[in-house]
């Protein structure tokens, strides 16, 4: 099924996004984690492609394997350091492995490949060439607090325009721990004619080395409020695990009671943390998607 079809169905989608294993060899352990994933009702699945396209047969392997299951996938493909021909060649696997759903991506530049020529600089290449190779649904990223390369939100707002006209379906965001920097996000793109549906993007954060280092690589800001449970409760593990849950359930509750048109849980490879997260939420989905029938 395509995203876009359930994203117009359910209310707010539910969906949350697992890894693959660097190595093929521990594949099975990835396809423990998204069945845990799926047998708990997620409306889709996404797998994450590693940097540099490493995990490239692993990623639409496990995304294959969630399909099977009965499942939706979204796979992630990147092409920051890939050439036309291998980028033509994985899309090219999508088609043969039946997944609908890819989130195009540019990725993360290598340093040694920074200054060289590559075939690709933006993703909205990347976009227009499974557009014309396929009949997929697309997703693709966007960032409430400005990507860390742009040089202001008004720049990258305007990119992103651009990128949704290459032809995306749907959006998800970069993790964000304060619900008004998404809100003010998401005026603004509006007011830019952004007008595909944006999925909400939260990680649930368990422990403080994730906290640090999500936080420096993704630019996203820590409100005062989590500031004062990290110190206050990172270094008991079971205290921060418990503390990260609340948060980011509380985060998505405001979320769907503002009408956001999905969630997505970064979770980590953690499906404890997503069942966790998805059994405080159950009556409120439910409300959100019986709301949406009497509607
Ligand atoms: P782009 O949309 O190309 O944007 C990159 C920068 O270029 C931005 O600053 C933008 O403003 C600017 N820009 C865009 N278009 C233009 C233009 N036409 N002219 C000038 N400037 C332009 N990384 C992985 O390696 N694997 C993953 O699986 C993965 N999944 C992700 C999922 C989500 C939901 C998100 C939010 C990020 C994910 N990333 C992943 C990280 C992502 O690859 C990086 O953030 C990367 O630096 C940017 O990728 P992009 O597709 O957003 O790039």
């Amino acid at each position: 099924m395509k995203i876009i079809d359930i994203i117009h169905t359910v209310g707010a989608s539910f969906s949350c996004e697992i890894f693959p294993p660097k190595s093929y060899m521990n594949i099975d352990k990835t396809k423990a984690v998204a069945k845990s994933i799926c047998d708990l009702g997620s409306d889709f699945v996404s797998v994450t492609y590693g940097a540099g396209g490493g995990t490239s047969q692993q990623t639409v392997e496990i995304a294959r394997y969630i399909n099977q299951l009965g499942g939706t996938a979204l796979a992630h493909l990147t092409c920051a350091s890939s050439s036309r021909e291998e980028v033509k060649q994985a899309i090219a696997r999508l088609k043969d492995y039946g997944i609908q759903n890819v989130l195009a991506l540019r990725g993360d530049i290598p340093a040694e490949l920074r200054d060289k020529p590559r075939d690709y600089t933006y993703a909205g290449e990347l976009i227009t060439e499974i557009r014309a190779q396929g009949d997929f649904c697309i997703g693709d990223a966007c960032y409430p607090e400005g990507h860390v390369e742009c040089e202001s939100m008004e720049q990258d707002l305007n990119h992103l325009k651009a990128k949704v006209e290459c032809g995306v379906d749907f959006l998800t965001t970069q993790m964000f721990f304060d619900n008004t920097a998404f809100y003010s996000f998401m005026f603004r793109a509006l007011k830019k004619g952004i007008d595909v549906p944006i999925i909400a993007g939260i990680m649930p954060m368990t422990n403080s080395a994730q906290i640090r280092r999500s936080c420096e690589l993704s630019g996203a800001t820590l409100p005062t409020r989590f500031r004062r449970i990290a110190d206050r409760f990172g270094d008991d593990p079971e205290a921060m695990k418990q503390a990260g849950i609340a948060y980011a359930t509380e985060q998505i509750i405001d979320l769907i009671a503002n009408g956001v048109k999905g969630i997505h849980l970064y979770t980590m490879n953690k499906p404890d943390v997503a069942a966790a997260i998805m059994s405080n939420l159950s009556y409120i989905v439910g409300a959100d998607r019986a709301g949406l029938r009497h509607d």
